[in-house]
């Protein structure tokens, strides 16, 4: 009888446990997923309305528009490539935009539904398109991926005790704005700063090459971006806000380097 219960006990959890996972489109990797796209995609939306709010955008019209094109190119190749896989009803619910925010501060992130802000402060580092382009598809790889719901789903379960989002939202409102901020790389500013994991920043490292390549960006660059992205660290006591989410390290450049022939076949010279 109890070796009954024992075998109930683990069928439930199991049950338990798949029910609350979701799969990694194009690496096929298993995540944890406490909260619903849905919820994700309508926080995103309202989240990103009182960032812009509260923030300036750039006036610089030549960069601003160089955020915008490169990300309008890098969201066709991700649609191109979801539709291409059968992955389309994914991408239903995106509203893409593109914003340049005037700020010191070295950092670009990407939330659910496409919401994407670069900061004025990592230009200098991306130099040129070719840089930019490896920011945003590495950014743009870490939403399509649901890195950010995954980083929620741990947070909500081990800051606030496993509440849904919608109730962490109206009883813990301050709070779950805090995990927010720290799932989406822009923690820096309630102090919760929160690294991607190893395995997220390989994932959106190979993603992002894939998708800059199809969006006629050679992947290549990456390699030179992340070195100079890593050379900021140098000499300075704290390291920019995007580096200690975006931990980089030479095997991570190894990684990329070897990612590059995939990348390579999905690379479309612009006509
Ligand atoms: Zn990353």
């Amino acid at each position: 009888m109890r070796q009954q219960v024992r075998n109930l006990l683990c069928f439930l959890c199991v049950l338990f446990l798949i029910g609350s996972c979701s799969t990694v489109p194009i690496t096929g990797r298993t995540q944890l997923s406490l909260v619903p796209p849905s919820s994700m995609l309508s926080m995103s939306l309202q989240q990103y309305d009182d960032f812009l709010k509260s923030h300036t955008l750039s006036t610089d019209t030549v960069s601003t528009a160089m955020v915008k094109n490169t990300g309008g190119r890098i969201q066709k190749a991700v649609e191109r490539y979801f539709v291409e896989h059968g992955m389309r009803r994914e991408l239903k619910n995106y509203a893409w935009e593109f914003n340049l925010i005037e700020s010191k501060e070295v950092n670009a992130w990407c939330m659910p539904g496409g919401k994407v802000a670069v900061y004025t402060g990592i230009l200098p580092v991306t130099k040129d398109e070719n840089g930019l382009a490896v920011v945003m598809g590495h950014e743009i790889a870490h939403a399509v991926a649901g890195h950010g719901g995954e980083r929620m789903s741990y947070l909500l379960a081990v800051q606030l005790g496993g509440l849904a989002l919608a109730v962490a939202m109206t009883e813990r409102p301050q709070a779950s704005r805090n995990l927010w901020f720290a799932a989406f790389g822009l923690g820096a500013q309630v102090g919760l700063i929160l690294p991607y994991s190893r395995i997220q920043e390989y994932e959106a490292d190979r993603l992002g090459l894939v998708f800059m390549a199809m969006a006629g960006y050679e992947p290549r660059h990456a390699v030179t971006l992340w070195e100079r992205m890593a050379a900021q660290k140098e000499g300075k006591k704290a390291p920019p806000v995007f580096l200690s989410t975006h931990p980089t390290d030479k095997a991570r450049i190894e990684a990329i380097k070897r990612a590059l022939p995939e990348a390579m076949r999905y690379y479309r010279k612009p006509s």
